[in-house]
């Protein structure tokens, strides 16, 4: 399968790797892990990094995309990197400052995405498009109405090529998923694998994706693992999956991810594991009033 059959194509005519690696790392481990894995990850094939302010490793990250072009394993143009407007700077004099102090970090000249974290207005982010410091801006976290928000904004520039949202078979996000399309907007899926650990954000009670009795029992009959399942259930909607792991094994195994196919049966069974169940409900934002999760989605 060519490169070009592993991207989604964004409505600003860019192209997105389908598969992208989650550099969101538990902040009891030191950010020097991430710059190894994230070399590894680029060696074995990831072109999509998946980064932000708030994870507090841009430096780290920039460091190994930059030592993976030094060495000649890529060119800053195959890589594509993803980084997100924290809520601190979410007044529009800021905006361009945020991504600024990213790219110091990162120490590169643009990043081919840059996402509002959590909802709020475009019209700061637009302005980072045209200086060519993000080849593209999406958003993260948006619900169908905060979408039209912005959609519906009169003298909307530039329309947000992704909304990065939560999305794995216990959150399937069909109805977003289909409003996305409608609008030409990529889904992009965080904790596809359903994160998988307790951390501030998860609860510790939360349900174990991975050993989902029916996604084990698909992934035996596949002859794979529950997480190639999970991964593959997203890029064959046409969604991009996001992964995180320090583990090269578990890296070889995401990426194979385009070496097989689910049938439509598949696909329907899948589907009937939602169960509207998020991992990352941020409850600590819930009075807010641009809080996404208070509509059906
Ligand atoms: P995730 O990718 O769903 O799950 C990560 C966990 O899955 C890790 O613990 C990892 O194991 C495990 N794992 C990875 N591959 C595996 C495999 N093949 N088999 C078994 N286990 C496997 O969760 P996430 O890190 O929460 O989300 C992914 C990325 O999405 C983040 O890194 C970040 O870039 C992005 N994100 C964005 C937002 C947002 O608000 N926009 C929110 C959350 C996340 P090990 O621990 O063993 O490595």
């Amino acid at each position: 399968m060519s490169f070009k059959q592993q991207c989604v194509g964004l409505s600003d005519g860019r192209l997105m790797p389908l598969l992208g690696y989650g550099t969101c790392q538990n902040p009891e481990i030191p950010a020097s892990k991430i710059l190894e894995s994230t070399k590894i990850a680029i060696d074995i094939g990831f072109r999509h990094i998946d980064s932000a302010y708030v994870y507090k490793n841009e430096k780290e990250v920039g460091e190994a995309i930059r030592s993976k072009i030094t060495d000649g394993v890529v060119k800053r143009e195959d890589i594509f990197l993803t980084t997100k407007l924290w809520n601190t700077f979410h007044r529009p004099e800021l905006v361009r400052v945020g991504l600024e102090r990213s790219l110091k970090s990162f120490q590169l000249d643009y990043v081919d995405l840059y996402l509002i974290h959590y909802p709020v207005s475009i019209k700061a982010m637009e302005k980072c498009k045209d200086a060519g410091l993000a080849k593209s801006i999406g958003v993260s976290n948006f619900n169908r109405r905060q979408l039209e928000m912005i959609l519906n904004k009169p003298g909307l520039k530039h329309r947000p090529v992704c909304n990065q949202v939560e999305c794995h078979p216990y959150l399937n996000q069909s109805k977003l998923l289909d409003f996305c399309k409608s609008q030409d907007i990529v889904l992009v899926a965080y904790a596809a694998l359903g994160s998988q650990r307790p951390t501030n954000w998860v609860d510790k009670n939360a349900p174990f994706l991975l050993n989902d009795p029916v996604l084990c029992g698909m992934a035996k009959k596949h002859n794979r693992s529950p997480a190639q399942i999970a991964l593959r259930y997203q890029v064959q909607r046409g969604v991009v999956a996001l992964a995180h792991t320090y583990e090269q094994k578990e890296m070889k195994e995401n990426i194979q991810v385009f070496e097989f196919q689910l049938s439509s049966e598949d696909m329907e069974v899948l589907d009937g594991l939602n169960r509207n169940f998020r991992y990352f409900p941020v409850n600590i934002a819930a009075e807010h009033p641009n809080y996404p999760y208070s509509d059906e989605y």
